[in-house]
Formats: C-alpha cells, structure tokens, sequence
C-alpha cells in the first residue's frame, strides 16, 4: 500500500493506464521536469475511501492543486480548466465514465 492505501495491485495497474494526466492530458515529467507536472494520485470524488480503479487516477500537480476540493463539475468551471480548455470530452475516459454516472 501507498500512503493513500493504494494497494499495491491498483497502483501499478493506474500508472500502467494513466501515461499522462487525466484531467489536462499533460505528459509527466520526471524529478529533473517542472514540479507542476510531476504525476500525483487522484481522487476523481473527493473521498478517500473510495478506493477503485474507476476513482483513482494519475493527474499533474498542477490540476490536482487547481482542482483541490472542488467536485469535478465545479472544477470544470473554473478558470483553470477554462483557459486551458479542459471540458468534459477533452478528459480521460476514466473521468468521462464518473461524469456519465453522475449525471
Ligand atoms: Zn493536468
């Protein structure tokens, strides 16, 4: 397990799915690469107890601060995602699929 209680089964199998960030689809940097970019884990909902394939994700540092507590549909509002033009479609399927089933 990692420190968010990963196990270690769903990490490998996230970052084997997860080549850039689902939310911008940015591609990771390594340590040497701007820190904004690095990969983070990610609670697409907000709850850490939800531990599922469907709800953890790799995104960069820079969405998961911007997102922060933000629901993702708040998120997909703020201006952070407006500039850069992140919307709905523009995301990971992965991110599609939890929009789709909570809408
Ligand atoms: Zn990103």
């Amino acid at each position: 397990m990692n420190r968010w209680n990963i196990p270690n089964w769903l990490e490998l199998e996230v970052i084997e799915r997860d080549r850039c960030c689902v939310y911008c689809g940015g591609k990771f940097s390594d340590k040497n690469g701007s820190r904004r970019n690095r990969a983070s884990w990610e609670h697409i909902i907000n709850d850490v107890s939800i531990i599922t394939r469907e709800n953890i994700v790799l995104c960069c540092i820079g969405c998961n601060s911007s997102k922060g507590a933000k629901s993702l549909v708040n998120w997909l509002d703020s201006n952070y995602c407006i500039t850069r033009g992140i919307t709905r479609e523009s995301m990971a399927a992965v991110v599609q699929s939890v929009l789709a089933a909570k809408i």
